[in-house]
């Protein structure tokens, strides 16, 4: 698909076919703008007919808006597959949640994006799509950048699609292509530690977060599979890496389930396991997956654990869920459209 080149691939892509590069940049425009093929009005019939099969045909199918202004987005892709995507407005701008890949197969308990496993990985194109699509949906285009930030906290787990999600980074950060600095860009992962050390190895200016939700290995595994793959302590080594090598702060996200990672002494525990790492931890209750029995905390609770662990001298904040009304968790939405559409 052409939204996997960058601006230099598209260039030399019209060059093959015996144009010149400026057609590339008018393709590449087109493309960023969000533009259909129909839409585009600089190029000749006989180009559009010759890439018609490469342009992006994905789309958004459904948009959902939350009392909180948060909206969520189902977007398609040419092969029927779809995804949602998050746009959230802060005060500094908007930021935008996208997913990496159809479902997942990291099985972890408490997630709803999980519950068909993994359909495919999404190309970069498909990655950088779903943004092109919500920042023309809010007035935006290749020129007029209305999103600041991007977290890739949606479906999927991006280290497991890990080619494919450093192009995307490479070419949304380039000059060329929206122009969004690495500093504003996320990263959540439930904790590859291998492909941690290959990110290390990027040098990103980016943030990285670890899904972390427990101390013991023994808890984390009965929520999260990969821990049997990877102990804590793996992780915690692997940041302690990454941190040399990028000077970046590690974030952690600590999703607090009752009765499995919200004791008191969790929060000791993490705050000796987070100790000399400049991290930062983001507690969240959980978003209760009506397919799965775990139950989250009060936020009250979760503003009692923020404090434990403050008072350890790790710093810590509970997030705001955003869009709770509107099937705000990673992938519960794609579900119930998914269902909806079993049943007619
Ligand atoms: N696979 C990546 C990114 C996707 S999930 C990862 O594991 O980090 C983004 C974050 O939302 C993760 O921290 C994930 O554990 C959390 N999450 C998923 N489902 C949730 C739910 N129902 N309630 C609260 N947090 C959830």
């Amino acid at each position: 698909m052409l939204s996997d080149f960058s601006f230099e691939e598209m260039k030399e892509y019209v060059v093959k076919l015996g144009l010149p590069a400026f057609r590339g940049e008018q393709i590449f425009n087109a493309i960023y703008s969000g533009k259909t093929l129909e839409e585009i009005t600089n190029i000749p019939k006989a180009l559009k007919e010759i890439i018609k099969d490469d342009y992006p045909n994905y789309k958004i199918l459904k948009k959902f808006v939350s009392r909180d202004g948060t909206q969520k987005f189902i977007i398609e892709f040419g092969d029927g597959n779809i995804v949602e995507s998050v746009l959230m407005k802060y005060k500094y701008g908007y930021t935008v949640c996208l997913s990496s890949q159809v479902g997942c197969r990291m099985g972890c308990k408490f997630c709803a994006s999980t519950l068909n496993g993994l359909a495919r990985n999404l190309s970069s194109g498909e990655i950088l799509g779903q943004l092109l699509l919500i920042n023309r949906e809010i007035g935006g285009s290749e020129k007029n950048r209305q999103i600041t930030n991007i977290v890739l906290m949606g479906s999927g787990e991006p280290l497991d699609n890990f080619e494919n999600v450093c192009k995307f980074i490479d070419m949304i950060s380039s000059s060329r292509g929206l122009n969004i600095s690495q500093r504003n860009i996320s990263l959540s992962t439930c904790g590859l530690v291998d492909k941690i050390e290959l990110l290390a190895e990027k040098r990103y200016n980016i943030s990285l977060t670890i899904s972390l939700h427990a101390t013991l290995d023994e808890k984390r595994a009965e929520v999260m599979p990969i821990a049997n793959r990877y102990k804590i302590s793996e992780i915690i080594e692997g940041c302690k890496n990454y941190y040399q090598k990028t000077k970046r702060r590690i974030y952690f996200e600590y999703t607090l389930i009752k009765g499995v990672n919200d004791a008191n002494d969790d929060a000791v525990r993490l705050s000796k396991l987070l100790k000399n790492l400049n991290a930062h931890v983001n507690i969240i209750p959980l978003n209760e997956v009506k397919e799965r029995d775990l139950k989250g905390t009060t936020r009250l609770e979760a503003y009692k654990f923020a404090d434990l662990l403050k008072s350890y001298g790790v710093s810590a904040t509970v997030r705001r869920t955003m869009g709770e009304d509107i099937a705000g968790a990673c992938g519960q939405l794609r579900n119930k459209i998914i269902k909806d559409a079993n049943k007619k």
